[in-house]
């Protein structure tokens, strides 16, 4: 009532009365009118031709507004015709007209001709002579202390409206004000509802499949569903992070969409990847944002894009495009639909990639462990087969399936002095490696090197044991020592003979005797004594790995052994130049060995020293007494030898570098160590700061009881 009071002068006259009835009446049924509906459109449409009537005017307009200022809603009427899809095209009158100066100073105001008013936005209906308006009146609309919008009411006649007018549309304003924000809040909360249902029925669809190409496909159809747009193309960030790749797209040309590539920044989808934020561009001829690059390559017209960023964990990956809204422009949520969606595709897309490349890695090892040349068995820790890969079942001899059904036991090659019990020494995380013997199903027996681990599948840890088949190096072995037996047999007795032989020829030479044949004499003898010493080596290493013990113990001084291996190589080293440095004191503790056998050992060191340095080089020995032991070590000035080998040229037949340098069997220091060992050292090799190699080995120092033990093995 009280903004009746507005325009009721007081005390009220006979013809005021019936004003104030029938304004009584004008807001009874206003208010009635409007409580009756929610839907901001038909709100406004009831306001606007209510007030219309009430003061007759030709035509009305209100436009609502948003928080900040902007038009988001209106309602346009001409005569009795309602005109749709006004908003944009109030959009100027509200900036630059009369809507605009009301809402700026919130004060409604009468214009009795607007040929005369500079705050009426003239357009070229307005002239004098043309129907279009000549007298206005405009009220703002607000409720709850807020500002939400303007109506206007124009007549093509000046003069139309009177002071009683204004204030009437004013009264009208502010009764359809509430109105008209619960409307417009209703509407807010039914856009962000349908915002909502469109992007939870995307994440449903969109997060249904893990397969890549499929969920490129579902965002695209949802976008295009939520949307209603005639084409959806979806680009993703290349590793390079400089090009967009377009990887799907729908509509007429989307086959020659895929693959192009976009610079980062040129564009609408280069800008949005680059800037972050997603855009609408209503109108792509007025915007310099757009390169008409792809339409001319496409024979495409794009008239209006949405375009939204694809993030995924905080990062830009992709941009999502919708071109061509179906119903002429986009709707003003098509941007946060696009943008919601654009969020659910980058975890989507992100899920699908680490899916396939999970797949990809799983295929990968599956080829990896199906195709190993070893055989590979997966087993619980109780030793049931779990898997087993193509190799294993032909080693075993076993189809898969039914090797599924054996425990490892069943196989024979689990050697629980290495594995423990009950496998316990694998839970170290540690390979554990060793030889055994595999039963296949046959019967036969395959040498097999076996290395065992711990390995996890899916959280659970399994065991893992590949088999590698070693028959062949067995046999190679085997072959090596036959035939080193064959010749050791029979190269001994007819050695002995030559021996003796060489020796009574030598007793027999005069001492006068022709030089010459007292030098081939001696040529003779060192090179069978060195045949001697090889075939004796061979003999102690057959006996050495029978177990069997050194029996010819005896003390001896380090410096004596040293010289007459010094001599036994002197000639060797005389031909290369090279000068033989025995540094090993004379003053030290015995030892107790078996002469000949390390005279043997520092021989096969020599000539090795002898044969990897270069002439005109130097080779040297020393000693060292420790409170037990004596080391003593050979070192020369060759090569050396890398660290990850120092532990293998030990072994037997291993050769660094057998196609090129000295040649040899690879038997020398696999022969000394088994010596060294035997006599309860330790035989090593070292790099020396000056280069080359130092090989080191201890022997025991006599002790007094040494002479009455037997020896250690
Ligand atoms: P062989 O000398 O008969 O080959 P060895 O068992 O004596 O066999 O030596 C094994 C391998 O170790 C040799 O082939 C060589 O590659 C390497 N080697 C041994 N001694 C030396 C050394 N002093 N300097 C460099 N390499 C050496």
């Amino acid at each position: 009532m009280s903004i009746l009071r507005k325009f009721l002068p007081d005390p009220p006259q006979n013809n005021e009365i019936k004003i104030t009835r029938a304004s009584l009446e004008l807001m009874y049924n206003i208010s009635r009118e409007l409580a009756a509906a929610l839907d901001l459109r038909t709100v406004l449409n009831r306001v606007l031709f209510l007030s219309m009537k009430n003061v007759g005017a030709s035509s009305g307009s209100i436009i609502v507004l948003d928080s900040s200022g902007q038009p988001i809603e209106s309602a346009l009427a001409i005569g009795e015709r309602i005109q749709e899809q006004t908003t944009q095209q109030l959009r100027a009158t509200f900036e630059r007209g009369l809507a605009g100066w009301v809402f700026r100073h919130n004060q409604a105001v009468l214009i009795p001709d607007t040929s005369r008013d500079e705050r009426w936005l003239r357009r070229p209906d307005d002239e004098v002579d043309r129907t279009g308006p000549k007298s206005a009146v405009s009220a703002p609309i607000s409720a709850r202390d807020q500002l939400i919008g303007v109506m206007t009411l124009v007549h093509s006649k000046p003069g139309t409206f009177t002071q009683e007018h204004l204030a009437l549309v004013q009264a009208i304003a502010d009764q359809a004000g509430v109105a008209v924000l619960n409307a417009r809040l209703y509407a807010e909360s039914q856009r962000q509802a349908r915002v909502m249902t469109a992007l939870a029925e995307s994440a449903a669809t969109i997060t249904a499949t893990l397969k890549l190409d499929d969920v490129l496909l579902r965002i695209l159809e949802q976008i295009s569903q939520a949307l209603r747009v005639a084409v959806v193309s979806l680009a993703l960030l290349d590793p390079s992070g400089k090009e967009l790749v377009f990887r799907a797209s729908t509509g007429p040309k989307s086959q020659d969409i895929i693959g192009l590539r976009i610079p980062i920044g040129q564009g609408v989808a280069g800008w949005v990847a680059r800037e972050g934020r997603g855009i609408i561009v209503p109108d792509t001829s007025k915007d310099t944002r757009f390169y008409p690059g792809v339409d001319q390559l496409l024979g495409y017209e794009t008239r209006a894009i949405a375009c939204a960023p694809i993030r995924s964990r905080g990062q830009i990956i992709g941009v999502l495009e919708a071109l061509n809204p179906l119903e002429g422009s986009f709707d003003p949520d098509a941007l946060l639909v696009l943008t919601g969606i654009g969020s659910l595709a980058g975890t989507a897309i992100r899920h699908a990639q680490l899916f396939e490349r999970l797949q990809a890695a799983h295929q990968r090892y599956r080829e990896l462990f199906e195709d190993s040349i070893d055989s590979i068995l997966i087993t619980d820790w109780e030793g049931h087969i779990l898997e087993a890969n193509r190799q294993a079942a032909l080693l075993i001899g076993v189809h898969t399936d039914k090797l599924l059904q054996m425990t490892i036991d069943h196989l024979n090659f689990v050697d629980k002095n290495t594995v423990g019990p009950r496998y316990a020494n694998l839970s170290m995380g540690e390979t554990l490696s060793y030889e055994a013997t595999l039963q296949t199903h046959s019967g036969t027996q395959v040498p097999v090197q076996v290395y065992a681990r711990e390995v996890n599948i899916e959280g659970v840890p399994h065991l893992q044991w590949i088999l590698r088949d070693i028959s062949e190096r067995k046999n190679l072995d085997n072959m090596r020592n036959d035939l080193l037996s064959m010749i050791y047999h029979d190269l001994r007795s007819p050695l002995a003979n030559v021996v003796s032989s060489l020796d009574v020829l030598e007793t027999l030479m005069a001492e006068d005797a022709d030089p010459t044949k007292k030098s081939l004499l001696n040529i003779a003898i060192r090179s069978t004594e060195r045949i001697q010493r090889l075939t004796n080596n061979l003999l102690d290493m057959r006996r050495m790995e029978a177990d069997q013990p050194i029996s010819n113990q005896a003390e001896a001084t380090p410096a004596q052994i040293v010289a007459e291996a010094i001599e036994a190589v002197s000639i060797m080293a005389e031909n290369k130049n090279q000068a033989v440095v025995n540094r090993v004191p004379l003053e030290m503790p015995e030892v107790w060995v078996d002469v000949d056998m390390i005279r043997r050992v520092i021989i096969n060191l020599l000539e090795n020293a002898i044969k990897y340095t270069p002439a005109e080089s130097e080779i040297c020995l020393g000693a060292e007494a420790q409170e037990d032991s004596v080391t003593i070590w050979v070192q020369d000035r060759g090569p050396g030898i890398p660290p990850e080998d120092r532990e293998r040229i030990f072994e037997k037949f291993i050769r660094l570098h057998p196609e090129e340098g000295p040649k040899g069997l690879g038997l020398g220091l696999a022969f000394c160590r088994l010596a060294i060992e035997k006599h309860g050292g330790k035989i090593w090799v070292e790099s020396p700061e000056e280069g080359g190699s130092c090989f080191k080995f201890t022997l025991p120092i006599a002790s007094k009881t040494d002479e009455n033990r037997t020896t250690s093995s």
